[in-house]
């Protein structure tokens, strides 16, 4: 499959802007090349444009070669590099399946290329076929967010592989969660599929939301026009600093990893005695969907009570439910609590 087919035309004929740190990335001890306050305070200068000791660090963790991920400001910059790099405005379409995350809508209005939803069925399940249909010749993208957001289950490989071997566009898979699922990433299929994309982040399971750190993993052939594209600094100095520390303090992550797992084990538990719950879907991710007689109800009860759960009423399948997410023992405590007052109202 010959990616640059895919790329639109003046992406392709672009000169990328070339920083200071692009021409001269070697050790030096006079820098008089970036206009840099010479005074230093641990930020005075550019931070590295392409995080080398971030990506060696994730290359270790993840098995994948440092040539192969792209970081982001957060994996909501990814995914707009990618709609960029790939989808001419105003012609190319992309794919995704309904109920999914919502900024793959947000970013095609941005684009002003149009997404295309596909529905799940009423368990949340994929039909490949169902999105190959309204495939056309102008159909660039297909993303897939699984675990899903906001129904938290993985969607099913069978299904996704269909996608990937039809060879008609980009196949993004969005794995935020990927790290809650006891299941492997699509990460070790990057080697087969030339037009896979894997999307991570270090804002869930990670516990660093605020650093904006985004992971992209594909074939050298598309990072390097993401690369083209990006802004040579989207990850700034502290950010790169904060997720090496993070990352190299790999125990700390498991461990939380475990309490969140373990929590939501005693949060499903929980949540299926209390009557008010009609139906708990299933969960592959650190968050449970649950359908209630009034959600609006219950969301308004709790945000009396000082805590904010998020009401997905309007999305597709999505009647009546409310997203809960896995807080600290305390936190989930609380949210136990608070539902179970309002049934007792
Ligand atoms: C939270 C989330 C992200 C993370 O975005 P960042 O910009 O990296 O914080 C990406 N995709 C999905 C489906 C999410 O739910």
């Amino acid at each position: 499959m010959d990616i640059s087919k895919l790329i639109r035309k003046n992406i392709l004929s672009l000169t990328p802007y070339s920083s200071a740190r692009d021409e001269f990335d070697h050790v030096a001890e006079v820098y008089l090349d970036a206009n840099e306050n010479p005074f230093e305070n641990g930020y005075n200068r550019y931070p590295d444009p392409y995080q080398k000791k971030v990506k060696e660090r994730l290359s270790e963790i993840k098995g994948v070669a440092t040539e192969n991920i792209l970081l982001g400001n957060g994996s909501d910059e990814v995914l707009d590099l990618i709609y960029r790099a790939f989808c001419e405005p105003g012609g190319d379409n992309v794919i995704s399946h309904n109920p999914s995350y919502g900024m793959y809508p947000v970013l095609s209005e941005i684009n002003n290329v149009p997404l295309r939803k596909v529905n799940l069925d009423e368990g949340f399940r994929l039909n490949a076929q169902a999105m190959i249909d309204v495939s056309d010749d102008q159909t660039k993208l297909f993303f897939i967010c699984s675990p899903n957001n906001p129904s938290g289950n993985l969607l099913a490989k069978e299904e996704i592989k269909k996608i990937l071997d039809l060879q008609k566009g980009l196949v993004i898979i969005d794995e935020a969660y990927i790290d809650f699922a006891a299941t492997d990433s699509w990460l070790s299929e990057l080697a087969n599929y030339p037009n896979l994309i894997v999307c991570q982040t270090l804002s869930k399971a990670w516990g660093l939301a605020g650093l904006r750190v985004g992971m992209c993993f594909a074939s050298e052939a598309i990072i390097k026009v993401l690369n083209a594209i990006k802004p040579p600094y989207n990850v700034n100095e502290l950010s790169q600093q904060a997720a090496l520390k993070a990352l190299n303090e790999e125990e700390d992550f498991k461990s939380n990893l475990k309490i969140i797992l373990d929590e939501k084990l005693k949060m499903e538990q929980a949540l299926d005695e209390l009557p008010c719950i009609l139906k708990r879907f299933p969960s592959d991710a650190n968050f449970i969907l649950v359908r209630v007689e009034d959600a609006k109800g219950l969301y308004d009860f709790l945000m009396e009570r000082q805590i904010i759960v998020r009401n997905r009423s309007k999305e597709y399948l999505c009647e009546n439910c409310l997203r809960l997410t896995i807080g600290t023992p305390e936190e989930n405590r609380r949210l136990l609590e608070g539902i179970k007052e309002y049934n007792r109202t």
